[in-house]
């Protein structure tokens, strides 16, 4: 037989997979998708998975013996393994910062300080009692008799029998001990009382740690007849096309469409992804689904611990049909999951900009990234959204995807309308009630008046995002970054919001120490502050990042607004999306200005998503909702096409701006970002990598520039962005950028800087 050899990615930030012979022993047990332990440098133990067994001897010094294998089956099916070697050669980075995102980190012991590896997850065991033997009902009866001089005991046994209806020749059943504990009122003492007098015993069992919920399935809606039409549209596109586009102005009922697709995946026996950006969103929708679906419905998010993350997995990976998950309701990481047998993807609010991971690497797309996955299973991907991103609807213009259009509300609701709010003209007319405006003030009124609830959106959170001396304008910044310390009046601090590095407030100016620093701009904390003084009787929910901290914090603010125990939901761009509610009727965008103006090529394509989609918040189900913006450019473009719903005339606005100045979709972008704490040594560096891809791509190259935040954590950072031809090819152009940045981390000193890669940043 000759040598064999296992190529395993290790979860580690340097280059290329790493090859180890297979020692005899292990010779039948290796195979891709299995974790193994090797040793990695000159100590350190690690475990990987195995991704490829060869015989084809590599050209090496040394060749180290694989150490150990944990599983006897793969822990990463076949498919797995090719879709993080996808994602690792798009995103430049390496498979085992894949790896690293993909797998729960309780699967997987980073460094391991010794053999054997020990399992980080552990199933939770839960003790059960039952009868300590099969005994009849004389048997019984005596021992209730003897049981006369202890009641509490004769009474825990009566529980017992009661709960489980046992009686002769049945097979003992065992009764959790929690739930006996609490239906008889007993207490733990008095069951072992039972167990030393051998009438109980108790067992233990392994239980799952994830909620249970009803298996009832109620039966699908009835589309109404425009659904239908653009249900049997999405399948007659899919009969020639991979991706469709499902573009449907809010409330149009395309969660309905999409459940009716499912269904008739789940009924093929296929399993599907349905993708969502916002965790907040999955509380809502999976509701809706487990309605239908029943126990093949799970979720997968952050929120989640790392021994859940593995339980989730382990249902995913799961093929009986009983046991298994089936339909996965999940934001971005998701796309990990170990299916096998993908029907459908469905990215929902597929122009949303949290499908795209920033930091750290692997810097993936999760819907581009789905398209793939999808591929790989030979499942079909459907795209929603009210507001397209430019990228998808350009395909299906050009005609890559298929195009499906509902212009309709379900139950011919008409769309909100949009009244836009002069803020400048309202402040100068002294009519502003504090961040209020006459319009929004009024129609908030009136919604109180009739019972109905409103929701405010303002995308900063905290109370002000900055302080300032009125006297000489000295503004508290970060120590350690370039940006103003936000104001958290709840606990009197300065906070940075890159960071989290707080402060006190300072009673003095920090520069010419005058008293009296005043607080400026606004957020949503400040709002609800404002909402208690101008509408004492309303009661008000926030949710922000402060306020969604612990893991059911958004589905209890969610539910307080639907049962109407709050009137008023205050919140940033987590409750724009997405959300359906019964009674609202009233939406308040309060400062336009800031999503207008924020220096991005994507800013207004952004904002007009952003209001579009909470607006779509408003008169859902029974009358036509309004929003007020507040703005002072009340003529401002994008402004006066959200005020028409004219999502055609953004479109083609924005494209032939992208066109005229080279944007993507008409170019792919890459921006490379270098990180250095000395200033000179980043400078210096990054002019020897600008310079050198200069030499290479010429005016493709823009930069090294500092970004709008040049200082983070004290972290000085500098940008190259690289605009390549769609024509092109990608593949070499990344070779040649890696070269370069390779070439540059050998320089003298080089050691301190930091380098990533982030393709399609935006
Ligand atoms: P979208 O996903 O386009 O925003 P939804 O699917 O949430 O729209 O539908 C909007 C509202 O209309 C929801 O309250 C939903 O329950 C209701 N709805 C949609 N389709 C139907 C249907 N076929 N039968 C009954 N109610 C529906
Ligand atoms: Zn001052
Ligand atoms: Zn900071």
């Amino acid at each position: 037989m000759p040598n064999q050899f296992a190529e395993i990615i290790l979860p580690v930030a340097v280059k290329g997979r790493f090859t180890y012979s297979i020692p005899g022993h292990l010779a039948g047990i290796v195979k891709p998708g299995v974790r193994a332990a090797v040793q990695f440098g000159s100590k350190k133990l690690y475990s990987g998975i195995i991704c490829r067994v060869h015989d084809e001897t590599p050209n090496l010094k040394k060749i180290r013996p694989l150490l150990e294998v944990t599983d006897p089956v793969p822990v990463a099916n076949y498919m797995q393994l090719k879709f993080w070697s996808w994602i690792s050669e798009y995103y430049m980075c390496t498979e085992g910062e894949v790896m690293n995102a993909a797998v729960p980190s309780a699967m997987f012991p980073e460094g391991i300080a010794a053999l054997p590896m020990v399992e980080k997850y552990k199933p939770r065991e839960e003790t059960f009692i039952e009868l300590a033997g099969k005994f009849s009902d004389e048997e019984l009866n005596t021992i209730l008799d003897k049981l006369k001089s202890a009641p509490r005991q004769a009474g825990l046994l009566t529980t017992y029998l009661y709960i489980t209806g046992y009686s002769s020749g049945d097979e003992v059943v065992p009764v959790r001990k929690s739930l006996l504990l609490r239906e008889s009122g007993s207490t733990p003492g008095i069951i072992s009382s039972l167990e030393k007098k051998k009438i109980f015993k108790p067992v233990s069992f392994q239980v799952g740690r994830l909620k249970n919920h009803d298996n009832k399935k109620e039966p699908l809606r009835k589309l109404s007849e425009n659904q239908t039409v653009a249900f049997e549209s999405i399948k007659e596109h899919f009969k020639k096309k991979d991706i469709v586009l499902l573009h449907g102005v809010t409330s149009s009922g395309k969660t309905e469409i999409y459940i009716h697709l499912i269904e008739e995946q789940l009924r093929q026996g296929k399993q599907v992804l349905y993708m969502l950006p916002e965790i907040a969103l999955t509380a809502q929708i999976i509701l809706r689904l487990q309605k239908h679906f029943g126990t093949v419905t799970g979720v997968y998010h952050s929120r989640f611990n790392d021994q859940e993350k593995v339980e989730i997995w382990k249902k995913v990976a799961d093929e009986n049909p009983e046991r298994g998950y089936r339909l996965i309701l999940g934001v971005r990481s998701s796309v990990f999951l170990p299916y096998s047998n993908l029907g459908l993807v469905i990215v929902d609010e597929e122009h949303d900009g949290s499908y795209k991971q920033h930091d750290p690497a692997p810097r993936y797309h999760a819907r581009d990234s789905a398209v793939i996955l999808a591929g790989l299973h030979k499942a079909k991907t459907l795209l929603g959204s009210a507001s397209p991103s430019i990228e998808s609807y350009n395909n299906a213009v050009e005609g890559k995807y298929g195009l499906t259009e509902l212009k309709e509300r379900f139950g011919m609701i008409k769309l909100p309308e949009i009244i836009v709010a002069n803020t400048r003209e309202a402040y100068r007319k002294k009519l502003m009630v504090s961040h209020f405006t006459p319009e929004l003030l009024n129609a908030m009124d009136e919604a109180f008046r009739r019972n109905e609830q409103v929701i405010l959106f303002q995308n900063r959170r905290g109370f002000s995002p900055y302080i300032e001396c009125p006297g000489c304008g000295w503004i508290p910044v970060c120590v350690q970054c370039a940006v103003n310390l936000t104001y958290h009046k709840s606990i009197n601090k300065l906070v940075c919001h890159y960071c989290g590095y707080t402060s006190g407030v300072p009673s003095r100016c920090g520069n010419c120490g005058s008293p009296g620093l005043a607080t400026r701009g606004f957020g949503t904390e400040k709002i609800e502050d404002e909402i208690k003084i101008v509408f004492p009787e309303a009661k008000a929910g926030r949710m922000d990042q402060d306020t969604t901290r612990s893991k059911n914090s958004f589905s209890k603010i969610i539910k307080a607004f639907e049962d109407h125990q709050t009137d008023i939901l205050i919140g940033t761009q987590m409750i724009s999306k997405g959300l359906d509610f019964e009674n609202l009727t009233v939406v308040g965008i309060l400062n336009a200005d800031n999503l207008l103006n924020y220096p991005d090529f994507r800013a207004h394509e952004r904002s007009f998503q952003l209001m579009e989609q909470v607006s779509g918040r408003a008169g859902r189900r029974k009358k036509q909702g309004r929003v007020i913006i507040q703005t002072s450019d009340p003529a401002n473009k994008i402004i006066r096409l959200v005020l028409q719903h004219d999502y055609s005339g953004m479109y083609k606005m924005q494209a032939a701006e992208r066109m005229t100045f080279n944007y993507p979709p008409f170019c792919r972008m890459i921006r490379i970002n270098l990180k250095h704490k000395d200033r000179a040594s980043l400078n210096l560096f990054a002019d020897i990598l600008g310079g050198d891809l200069r030499n290479m791509f010429g005016k493709r190259i823009l930069g090294p520039e500092y970004p709008v935040i040049s200082r983070i954590q004290l972290w000085y950072i500098k940008t190259i962005l690289i605009k390549i031809e769609k024509e092109k090819p990608l593949a070499k152009a990344k070779t040649m950028i890696m070269e370069a940045i390779e070439k540059l981390e050998k320089e003298k000193g080089a050691s301190g800087l930091r380098i990533a890669i982030d393709v399609d940043p935006y």
